[in-house]
């Protein structure tokens, strides 16, 4: 029997085409999933519009909408393992990064219990004899749709603030990852949450998840996953008239002027695109380098990559394990044929790894890339691999020039000594998050999101809440 779809407080059998999930480890079967058609898309919209105006938890008190929230932050922390384990299974990230995820997703979800209670309304400048505010309300039905990335967080990101702002929601995680958005609908159901208030279905985006997103009764439209796909729904939700939060693609640059700790900028930029498989949205894919120090900063970088540990994902000292699928992995390698077609030079990687351990699995080794134009595709588009385009400059103009010279818009890392110069190029520079002397720290009280085509809205802090309410005006006559 296939995984089963939550709608309306049931488990049922979705009757659109099974999807089959597979261990980009060693190609093992792990589940079969059902999918929804449209009108089983239908029949969770309707659930959730249902459970919204019955009232059950949009007219709950704020702290009680927090209690919930807080039994599910406690409920994931106690399902840890066998979640990570399941993420893990689905798209290979390591054992340890899986378990880290798990603590960082119920932070995010305690965060917003707490937000329940500490968000304020205003009360706006009496006009004199009406008292005028404004309260947030929330829209109603909202879908939810996440990538396959990691999905343990992202799902957390989208549920914790649309549930504490009091919408009722339909979740569509990706179609590579489905189990953890189900196993997330589980654990509503089980500490309590009204039926119909969170339900998920299953399937292909641009079946299911198109269905959704041109519903009418859906209010809000909150997506995660690739530039492209984003255009689309934008599309859409611009014809319908709703309000839409994009959290899409990078390529973000991380500078290292010559003036900068060399040994610690170079374990921040390994991390930062080796980490995760590179398979992150803030991934500093494109490394520019000051001319003086270009040589022994590789030099560095080329020792980090070779000691990067590859491994399967339950390996506790694994640093890297499988691409999330064997597809993906062919698609990355695409991308380093490019980059040679170019003139680009392998630097370090551009293999799979050496092995029997890795034969079976979508496994590929960190990859240094240099001598291309920055116009190469490869220095263009979005990899989502562990595969950095090492490029030159020669000064704080031309990387400034260089580094903004991208459709996107997520992240940058800069790595300097002199924060004067650090903070000339910070407020230069056209993205969301900006680090200096570090990279990918990232904060649940503090907003996220992209400029240009790396997306539309923040979430996290105090507006990650207000991302899923209206303000309404209101003036009472005195
Ligand atoms: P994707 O765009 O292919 O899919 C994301 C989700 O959208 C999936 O659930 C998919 O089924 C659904 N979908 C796709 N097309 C759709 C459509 N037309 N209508 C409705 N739903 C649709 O992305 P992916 O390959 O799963 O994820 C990788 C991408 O996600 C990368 O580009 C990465 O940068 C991005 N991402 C961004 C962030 C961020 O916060 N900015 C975080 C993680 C991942």
């Amino acid at each position: 029997m296939s995984e089963q779809m939550l709608i309306g407080g049931d488990w049922i059998e979705g009757t659109g085409p099974a999807l089959e999930s597979i261990n980009p480890a060693d190609g093992s079967f792990n589940a079969e999933f059902s999918t929804a058609t449209d009108s089983e898309v239908d029949d969770a919209v309707a659930a959730a519009k249902d459970s919204y105006y019955r009232g059950e938890w949009r007219a709950l008190k704020p702290h009680q909408r927090a209690d919930y929230l807080f039994a599910f932050h406690h409920t994931l922390l106690e399902r840890k393992e066998e979640i990570a384990r399941l993420q893990m299974r689905e798209n290979g990230k390591t054992i340890t990064e899986c378990r880290g995820q798990v603590d960082q997703a119920a932070g995010i979800i305690r965060y917003f219990a707490a937000v329940c209670e500490t968000m304020e309304a205003e009360v706006t400048p009496p006009r004199g004899d009406y008292v005028s505010m404004v309260s947030y309300d929330p829209y109603g039905v909202v879908a939810l749709v996440t990538p396959w990335n990691s999905p343990i967080t992202l799902n957390a990101q989208k549920l914790a603030p649309a549930l504490a702002a009091g919408n009722s929601v339909v979740l569509k995680p990706s179609e590579v990852t489905p189990g953890i958005g189900l196993e997330m609908g589980r654990i509503c159901q089980d500490i309590g949450i009204p039926s119909g208030v969170v339900n998920v279905v299953s399937g292909r985006g641009a079946v299911v998840g198109d269905r959704l997103i041109k519903h009418p009764d859906v209010r809000m439209i909150s997506f995660t996953g690739g530039t492209e796909s984003g255009r689309a729904i934008a599309r859409t939700a611009g014809e319908r008239l709703v309000p839409v939060a994009l959290e899409l693609g990078g390529k973000s640059p991380n500078i290292v002027f010559a003036d900068a700790d060399l040994d610690k900028a170079a374990a921040g930029v390994a991390s930062g695109i080796f980490g995760s498989q590179g398979q992150s949205c803030i991934a500093g894919s494109r490394l520019f380098v000051e001319d003086s120090v270009r040589e022994p900063f590789i030099a560095k970088l080329r020792d980090f990559a070779a000691k990067w540990r590859i491994g399967h994902p339950e390996d506790e000292n694994a640093q890297m394990g499988p691409m999330a699928s064997f597809h993906h992995r062919d698609r990355i390698a695409g991308y380093v044929s490019s980059a040679i077609d170019e003139g680009g030079k392998i630097l370090y990687g551009g293999d799979v790894p050496d092995g029997p351990e890795f034969a079976k699995g979508a496994y590929y080794q960190p990859t240094i890339v240099g001598g291309l134009d920055h116009g190469a595709r490869a220095c263009q588009e979005e990899i989502f691999g562990p595969v950095l385009c090492a490029l030159p400059f020669s000064d704080e103009n031309d990387v400034v020039a260089q580094a903004n010279d991208t459709v996107y818009g997520l992240a940058c890392g800069i790595w300097t000594s002199d924060f004067a110069k650090a903070w000339r190029v910070c407020q230069r520079i056209e993205a969301g998050s900006v680090w200096v002397n570090a990279y990918k720290q990232v904060s649940i009280s503090t907003s996220f999101g992209g400029m240009k085509d790396s997306g539309i809205g923040r979430e996290k802090g105090i507006d990650g809440v207000r991302l899923y309410t209206e303000p309404k005006a209101i003036y009472l006559a005195t």
